[in-house]
């Protein structure tokens, strides 16, 4: 199968000025789209070829075909997670699990962004539900995913790869993190936990 870059579900300069039009032609005109053309070029005649984007990241291994496949589905969760009607506090069931693992919505808030402004080099941090229901905070490296963990379910990410603040913030990691949180769409977050 061909796999194709998702539309993004705001127009390009809706996120501003916390996220500018630039920065989404780069990141997901440039970025993610050559993701996309990178796995359907890797994948042709290979075991990989038809099959879905989440079977090939958890059967792969490390290499390639893997990075990019790990890559288009984590840029697309990114996408999806960040609204320019977001920002606030969460809502619904999400809300009361993250009271009850960091205390507050406030402690969650910090804990999440230093672990983000930590992550060594280029990666994501997620907010992840684990099997017992409840939330977690997880970095990865490069295209490293947590859907290929069984026991937990992505909730929200932040890309902290250079390539999606540099534009915008140059080499100000925090100042990016700060800026995100006015886009995150806990609307779509609570449903990833509720799913
Ligand atoms: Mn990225």
């Amino acid at each position: 199968m061909t796999h194709k870059l998702p539309e993004l579900k705001y127009a390009k300069d809706a996120l501003a000025p916390h996220i500018s039009a630039e920065t989404l032609d780069y990141h997901h005109g440039k970025h993610h789209n050559a993701y996309v053309t990178n796995l359907n070029n890797l994948i042709v005649g290979t075991e990989y070829e038809d099959k879905s984007l989440e079977e090939i990241i958890k059967s792969a291994p490390a290499g390639g075909i893997f990075n990019n496949a790990a890559q288009v589905w984590n840029h697309t969760f990114y996408f999806n997670g960040i609204s320019p009607n977001g920002g606030g506090k969460p809502t619904g069931e999400l809300a009361k699990a993250i009271d009850k693992a960091f205390g507050s919505f406030e402690d969650f808030k910090s804990k999440f962004s230093t672990s983000a402004a930590t992550n060594f080099g280029s990666g994501w941090t997620w907010l992840v539900k684990d099997s017992d229901g409840s939330v977690s905070i997880h970095n990865t490296s490069n295209a490293d995913t947590t859907i290929t963990c069984d026991k937990s379910i992505p909730v929200l990410t932040i890309d902290v790869w250079e390539h999606a603040y540099y534009v915008d913030k140059r080499n100000a990691r925090p100042s990016y993190i700060e800026s995100w949180w006015n886009l995150v769409d806990w609307e779509e977050a609570n449903k990833n936990f509720i799913a």
